[in-house]
């Protein structure tokens, strides 16, 4: 069996994975620019053309599914977002599979949501002050001034996405 193991550097693979690639593996958007992910880093052209180990199929497939194409869209949430109250990749994922909404108005969402985290973040907010499927109730008394009616719809579209989680999940 030896014999047949053909080696090829792994930026081979990888080219070779990208040029595969037509669809975004999270929103199913045609890719324009693509953005690869490897065990949750972003891996650029440089650190593609680097990895140039020798590997055999075999372990190819095995790291074919540690690796993810991204639209620039999705891969700027995936990278940007080190949440610790709002889980926004699949509220994201969510709103992309679940409702009909257009990109810019999902990113809207995210990025209030992401704003609401960091100062959650910042005034140390007990995490266990946001249970049940209704954290607009539970954020209520903490939303900032500005832009409260803003946070307040997005905490909705939350609240809808706690339901359907303990609906579906
Ligand atoms: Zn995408």
């Amino acid at each position: 069996m030896r014999s047949q193991r053909k080696m090829r550097p792994l930026s081979r693979y990888l080219k070779d994975y990208k040029h595969g690639q037509t669809n975004c593996s999270h929103c199913g958007k045609v890719l324009d620019r693509m953005a690869l992910v490897f065990r949750g880093q972003l891996i650029n052209k440089e650190a593609i053309a680097r990895m140039d180990q020798l590997i055999d199929e075999q372990v190819w497939l095995k790291l074919q599914t540690e690796l993810t194409a991204l639209c620039r869209f999705c891969s700027d949430i995936y990278c940007n977002t080190h949440s610790t109250y709002f889980d926004i990749m699949a509220f994201k994922q969510y709103l992309f599979e679940q409702t009909a909404m257009s990109h810019s108005t999902i990113r809207e969402y995210v990025v209030r949501l992401r704003r609401l985290d960091d100062m959650l973040q910042a005034k140390n907010f007990p995490h266990e002050n946001l249970h049940g499927v209704s954290w607009h109730a539970c954020l209520e008394n903490q939303l900032p001034d500005a832009g409260n009616n803003n946070y307040r719809i997005a905490l909705r579209k939350y609240d809808q996405f706690l339901g359907w989680q303990n609906t579906y999940l």
